[in-house]
């Protein structure tokens, strides 16, 4: 296991060793509740594979990023969101980013602040 991966919260969640409360999981990706919930629905989708951030994503992750971005429409309607959703992802410490291991954030149910 690489050095950055060893402390990494989302990599101990996907190994088990930490707990969570899961929506979804397949071979590429899981989600789960936020544990300090920003709207009534916080869902973070996770890939399985330890990716710091946006900025380490390669071509090869191609496939992946596409499987991230077509599970998001779903888990929204699981949770109960027909009206729609906001994601987020935050980038480096510049971008509030506090987790390093790409996820990316599904927020709804409540009504959210406009930008
Ligand atoms: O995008 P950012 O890195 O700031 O978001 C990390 C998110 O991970 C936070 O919303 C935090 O509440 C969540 N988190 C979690 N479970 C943990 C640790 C952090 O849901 N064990």
């Amino acid at each position: 296991m690489a050095i950055d991966q060893i402390d990494c919260v989302f990599c101990k969640i996907i190994e088990g060793e930490l707990p969570a409360k899961l929506v979804h999981e397949d071979d590429q990706v899981i989600a789960f509740k936020d544990i300090h919930p920003k709207a009534e629905v916080h869902l973070l989708l996770v890939p399985r594979t330890h990716i710091a951030s946006l900025e380490q994503l390669e071509i090869k992750h191609e496939r992946l990023v596409s499987h991230l971005l077509l599970l998001l429409p779903d888990l929204a309607h699981q949770q109960g969101l027909q009206d729609g959703f906001r994601t987020i992802i935050n980038t480096g410490r510049g971008g509030g980013q506090e987790v390093d291991h790409l996820h990316i954030h599904l927020l709804g149910g409540s009504q959210l602040p406009g930008f």
